[in-house]
């Protein structure tokens, strides 16, 4: 096994986080510092900095070209000091060029260092934060005196550094728990986020204690406090136990939020559950008192490109969900169904739960099916048949989403090679609903491609629809999955169209091929008038922007015709096909499309 890298030590890394959260209201101590090595030891260049995983964040710099270091920081490839905060020694280099460890080295062939003398900062606790420098542009000798300056100048920089550190504490950690506080935590799921790996996803757990009141009127306020710290420490431990990272913090009262990295197809809900055993475990004690806390948990997985910020938020949102003591009792089983649903979203797809209903998608005029659009059903044991207007939101908030709609994709490519095996002759396709979550992973559009290659089918009979909220949003990510799946061939819908706010300028913009007018339209064009031109209009945009228009929700015959006079050739409906199992798609297929015209 590889030795582990000093510079990630996870005790290190926090201390970093810590020291580098506040903005240094001593900077000028290290200024002075700074410009004392230059004095003394005749340097050009002196740098006191902290040293993270990724960068070398300059707390103070003296005689830095600006060019060099922009915004105070530089990326560990242009960074010598790693290497004294790695190896937690003072690194001492007379000639760099032709120096086996920096010599070839961006600092030393961009910035022309040529003599450089470091010394590790390092903090009472043990933790090498950073390291100080002095940087010539010349080779030298360093004598033993200057280094001994150096190593003085460099204790009083940690110095700083450690009192810093005391006196952040306060203002960083909860004194009840000693956790670290809402700001300070943040910073460390941040720095998960940045981290985690694509087979991983951070999950977040928010902890709530049941009636922690009457603990507290039982045991008074410092028996309460008590049973905090004693939670707080099982909750760490608990987190700590494997050997992922994690972090805890108490976000208010009786509420903890814990945040760590899992696998991805690993279930959220196993940390949570880890955390409520220990809670459970065995009764909290003050004294010689002893109290049995019970409490509640939700957790919420990190979508693609979130941050730290909004997943507290989502993660407060999701324990005070879960509290059914404030609300009245239809709302709390209301709570409680939806905590069952994202819960028994992990596991539905490994216990066959699901399957798929097609709807088929007809050509108005000649009455032939042109294709099937994918519709999701599930049913389970305890909650019975669920809607997908019911779960689908749930399973976009809680992640979920992602290998359910991956199984959806594969499940629909697979039935359709199968009808298309069946009639050759017709060109079928099938349209997959696809959530913001998928198209916000880098990798979406290559999985696409994978699946469409495993089932068979060219790229041009899949059709994926995307909502018209989605594509409101401006993500960088989502519009490159959706420009390579066009490039490749894959037709791109909006669905749902006109419940959403896209401009006209921003939809001809978009890499599409088609519109889906939302039911709500074609319910309402028998009854009026304008919706009716509504309609009409929208079709007509649809043509200019050479898209294909798809009415959805077609339920009566006179919408039929009013669709077909106003030039919209595609629709689908309860009128000629509710959505039924895969099955009995075949019989709609007739084996010549010239027969089966109306
Ligand atoms: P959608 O994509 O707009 O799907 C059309 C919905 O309209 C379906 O509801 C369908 O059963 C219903 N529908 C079809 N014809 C008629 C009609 O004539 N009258 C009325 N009143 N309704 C009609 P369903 O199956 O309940 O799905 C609801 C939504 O759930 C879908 O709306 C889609 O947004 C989402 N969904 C379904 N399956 C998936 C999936 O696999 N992945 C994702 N991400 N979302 C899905
Ligand atoms: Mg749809
Ligand atoms: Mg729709």
């Amino acid at each position: 096994m590889p030795t582990p890298d000093p510079l990630l030590d996870p005790d290190r890394l926090a201390a970093v986080a810590e020291l580098n959260l506040s903005n240094a209201p001593q900077q000028p101590v290290f200024e002075h510092l700074n410009q004392l090595a230059h004095e003394l030891l005749g340097v050009p260049v002196s740098v006191v900095s902290l040293v993270t995983d990724s960068r070398q964040v300059n707390l103070s710099q003296f005689g830095v070209i600006d060019d060099h270091v922009s915004h105070h920081e530089v990326p560990l490839s242009h960074s010598l000091c790693q290497h004294v905060a790695r190896s937690g020694e003072a690194l001492v280099i007379e000639d760099a060029i032709g120096h086996e460890l920096v010599g070839h080295s961006l600092p030393v062939l961009d910035y022309d260092v040529a003599a450089y003398a470091g010394v590790p900062l390092k903090l009472d606790s043990g933790e090498v934060v950073g390291a100080m420098c002095a940087v010539d542009y010349a080779p030298r000798r360093w004598t033993p005196s200057q280094l001994m300056i150096l190593r003085r100048l460099t204790a009083v920089a940690s110095e700083l550094l450690n009192q810093r550190r005391r006196l952040e504490a306060g203002a960083l950690r909860d004194a009840v728990t000693g956790l670290p506080r809402t700001a300070l935590f943040t910073e460390h799921v941040t720095a998960l986020l940045a981290a985690v790996e694509p087979h991983e996803r951070v999950v977040m757990v928010g902890i709530d204690l049941d009636g922690f009141r009457t603990v507290n009127d039982d045991l008074g306020q410092a028996g309460g406090d008590a049973v905090l710290a004693d939670i707080g420490l099982r909750l760490e431990q608990t987190i700590h136990r494997g050997r992922r990272p994690g972090h805890v913090s108490r976000l208010s009262g009786d509420t903890f939020l814990a945040a760590t990295v899992i696998g991805r197809s690993e279930p959220a809900t196993r940390v949570q559950d880890d955390l409520l055993a220990a809670i459970a475990a065995s009764p909290a004690r003050y004294g010689t008192r002893e109290v049995a806390v019970r409490a509640r948990g939700a957790s919420v997985v990190a979508p693609p490109h979130g941050t730290a910020a909004a997943l507290v938020e989502s993660a407060r949102r999701a324990v005070r969900e879960a509290d059914p003591a404030d609300t009245n009792p239809a709302e709390a089983d209301a709570k409680r169904r939806r905590l069952m649903i994202r819960n028994r979203l992990w596991t539905a797809q490994s216990r066959g739960e699901f399957v798929l209903d097609y709807q088929p998608i007809y050509d108005l005029t000649t009455g032939s099916v042109s294709g099937f659009e994918a519709l999701l059903r599930w049913h389970n044991a305890d909650l019975g048949d669920v809607t997908p207007n019911e779960f689908i939101p749930l399973a976009e908030q809680n992640g979920s989403i992602v290998p359910i709609g991956q199984w959806v994709l594969s499940q629909a490519l697979a039935d359709l090679a199968h009808w298309r095996c069946k009639s050759p002759e017709r060109d079928l396709t099938v349209s997959v609903n696809v959530a913001p979550e998928q198209l916000l992973l880098t990798k979406f559009s290559g999985q696409v491609m994978a699946a469409l290659k495993a089932a068979g089918v060219p790229a041009s009979a899949l059709i994926l629809e995307v909502t018209e909220r989605t594509l409101g949003e401006d993500q960088p990510i989502l519009l490159a999955n959706l420009v390579e799946l066009r490039k490749q061939g894959v037709r791109i819908s909006v669905d749902d169209f006109g419940t959403g706010y896209s401009s006209l300028s921003r939809l001809a913009t978009l890499p599409l091929d088609e519109l889906k007018i939302d039911r709500s339209f074609i319910a309402a064009m028998q009854t009026d008038e304008r919706q009716h031109a509504l309609v009409a209009t929208i079709i007509a945009m649809a043509d200019t922007l050479g898209l294909t228009p798809v009415a959805e929700g077609i339920e009566t015959p006179e919408q039929h015709d009013a669709l077909t006079a106003i030039g919209c050739t595609l629709g689908q409906g309860y009128l000629i096909a509710r959505p039924a199992p895969a099955s009995h798609m075949q019989a709609l297929i007739p084996a010549d499309a010239r027969t089966s015209q109306r």
